[in-house]
């Protein structure tokens, strides 16, 4: 198992800061707008590895899904979690000669409902932590072609991160859940 590295911050594709516990958030002064196209490009791109945890796992599993048919290799990574305790992340499947994501139905996601949390968040990503919050940036990949640099007018900054506050809050409750289940160790 290795560790993974997290990447270094570009700052003028920072959105800002969001804190999980007190529920604050901080805009960046680099406004950025976003509206998804629908292009698949990050769903249906074969080089690009979505990573997927255990809560996810389970959570898609709960819907009828058999472990083989979600992930591609049961090699984990570990990565932090927002209160700082480690976890394993594998890769999500992909499709057999086209690589696309094996969920992936007519361009739709056909898990929405209970898609991963990477996925839930994309095209960002939470870097680092500092003093219990986390830097909200556009994901490193910059496959997405619908993550715009705009006018102060158009800044969706604050919607993007108070929506993305809202699902790590979630994901933290279910973590919680997750380790009365299972335990921390
Ligand atoms: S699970 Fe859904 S959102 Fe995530 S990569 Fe696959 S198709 Fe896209």
């Amino acid at each position: 198992m290795m560790s993974v590295e997290l990447p270094v911050i570009d700052p003028k594709l920072v959105l800002g800061t969001i804190h999980p516990s007190t529920g604050e958030i901080t805009v960046s002064d680099k406004p950025i707008a976003f509206n998804c196209s629908l292009s698949t490009d990050c769903c249906g791109n074969k080089n690009f590895q979505v990573p997927i945890n255990d809560m996810d796992i389970e959570r898609i599993e709960e819907h009828g899904y058999e472990i083989d048919q979600i992930v591609a290799i049961l090699s984990p990574e570990i990565r932090f979690a927002s209160d700082n305790t480690a976890e394993k992340n594998y890769w999500i499947k992909r499709k057999p000669f086209t690589g696309k994501c094996t969920f992936l139905k007519d361009n739709l996601c056909s898990i929405h409902e209970f898609k991963p949390f990477a996925c839930r968040i994309f095209p960002f990503q939470l870097l680092g932590r500092e003093r219990g919050g986390y830097t909200v940036a556009v994901h490193k990949s910059k496959l997405c072609k619908s993550v715009r640099e705009v006018t102060e007018d158009e800044a969706q900054n604050t919607e993007l991160l108070e929506f993305i506050l809202k699902e790590v809050q979630n994901e933290d409750r279910r973590r919680l859940i997750y380790f009365d289940k299972y335990g921390r160790n």
